[in-house]
């Protein structure tokens, strides 16, 4: 049976909780806010399926006939690319899934605005709450099974996710399926979701303003555009709002230096070329050097094609894009290197998690994540000397 004693073995996929025949598998919530999972004993019948469908523990996380096609691309519906974290691809390739009455899976904010879970849906309204990066950990919960039920009832699937949440439910599924579509993303980690809700409580109260009744988050967007700013906004039940960008917003400066990702993410199986997913999505960082006249800020999608069945896909959206070939090695090991390759562990990941409860959560991340008076110097330094260097040398 499986028995979690590396945390940085397990991506919290809950491909071991679906495939249990005795439901005895339950994902719990570990002091970070990860889930891991635990087996109930008394119920176990030493079956073993847990441990024969973990993608990590089969080392299944690749697939090296993967096709490499790469574009830049955006949607030419302004208004779906501006509500979208990049180019607004996604929602492209789910309404041709609706339209062929198929079920699209991705992850949804829960209406208190503190978490994160896999859905289905199979109207183009119910896209809204799947557009955008939520940035942290999106629960899958029985998804899968309900994946495998549509496929088995003659329904088009496309399931989004993670890299890891594509493979788990690939090992679920032991087979391809005709009618299943899947989109990865580059994924630079998942952001644990306990620190994702004590930011939520820490903007209410500072929304509140100590007066009552309390302040309540109505809704939250992760990527307000300007693309490169990274800027978060929250509506609150007050009417009032909170917008920050990455340089000013403790949530996102904490997840970007990688202070509180999952431990798997630190050495992840799936930063690979070779990948499982039809179609992976990302951010196209560098748009500025390889297609300038594209880049006016408003979102540029990296679209990578790795099957068959993704390009049938991605040429079905085509005439709805403005898009570009491009190549893909570049892509991910110049611009992109988070395709291939995991977040470092900060020093002071333990130190924030070990705060967690005593210390105020922007205090936390601003303390954790605070530059050293001498490094800052020291890169002040280089840049100067960069500076000077390029002005005598390059003229
Ligand atoms: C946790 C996370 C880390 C990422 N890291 C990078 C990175 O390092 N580099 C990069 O270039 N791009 C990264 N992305 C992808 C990028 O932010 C865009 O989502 C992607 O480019 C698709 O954009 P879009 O405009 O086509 O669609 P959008 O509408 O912006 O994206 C919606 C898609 O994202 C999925 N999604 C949203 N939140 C989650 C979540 N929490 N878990 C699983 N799936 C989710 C939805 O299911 C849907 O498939 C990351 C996304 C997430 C969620
Ligand atoms: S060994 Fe079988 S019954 Fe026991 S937890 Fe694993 S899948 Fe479930
Ligand atoms: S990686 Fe997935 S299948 Fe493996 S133990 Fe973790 S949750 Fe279970
Ligand atoms: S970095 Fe790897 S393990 Fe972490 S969420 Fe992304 S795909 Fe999963």
């Amino acid at each position: 049976m499986i028995n979690i004693t590396e945390k940085n073995k397990c991506t919290g996929c809950h491909a071991c909780a679906a495939v249990c025949p005795k439901s005895c598998i339950d994902m719990r919530r570990d002091s970070e806010g990860f889930l891991y999972p635990v087996v109930n004993t008394d119920e176990c019948i030493n079956c073993n399926k847990c441990e024969r469908v973990c993608p990590i523990l089969t080392g299944r996380t690749e697939n090296t006939d993967s096709q490499q096609l790469g574009y830049a691309a955006y949607s030419k519906d302004e208004e779906m690319r501006l509500k979208s974290s990049s180019g607004g691809i996604f929602s492209e390739i789910a309404e041709v899934i609706i339209d062929r009455g198929g079920v699209v899976f991705g992850a949804a904010m829960a209406e208190d605005q503190r978490s994160v879970h896999h859905i289905a849906v199979d109207d183009k309204e119910g896209l809204e709450i799947l557009r955008g990066s939520k940035y942290l950990q999106s629960t899958v919960g029985d998804t899968y099974k309900q994946a495998k039920e549509y496929l088995e009832n003659g329904r088009y699937v496309l399931f989004t996710g993670t890299p890891c949440q594509i493979g788990g439910l690939y090992a679920y599924l032991g087979k391809d399926h005709d009618r299943l579509y899947t989109q990865d993303l580059i994924c630079h980690g998942a952001p644990s979701p306990l620190v994702w809700e004590k930011y939520v409580e820490y903007r209410e109260k500072k929304a509140s303003d100590g007066s009552s009744p309390k302040v309540m988050t109505r809704r939250t967007f992760f990527r307000v555009k300007p693309w490169k700013r990274f800027s978060v906004r929250f509506e609150f039940s007050n009417l009032t709002e909170y917008l920050a960008d990455l340089r000013s917003d403790p949530f996102m400066r904490g997840f970007l230096s990688d202070i509180y990702l999952r431990p798997s993410c630190y050495d992840c199986k799936y930063k690979t070329v070779h990948r499982q997913a039809d179609i992976t999505l990302a951010d196209f960082w560098g748009i500025q050097n390889v297609y300038p006249d594209m880049d006016d800020d408003n979102g540029i999608s990296f679209v990578w094609v790795h099957s068959d069945k993704g390009r049938e896909l991605f040429d079905e959206i085509r005439g709805h894009l403005v898009t570009r070939e491009c190549d893909t090695g570049i892509v991910t090991s110049k611009y992109n290197p988070a395709a291939v390759r995991s977040s470092s562990l900060p020093g002071k990941r333990k130190l924030f998690f070990d705060n967690m409860d005593k210390t105020d959560v922007a205090d936390n991340i601003r303390i954790c994540t605070a530059v050293p008076f001498i490094r800052r110097l020291y890169r002040k330094l280089r840049s100067v000397a960069g500076k000077c260097y390029r002005a005598v040398f390059k003229r």
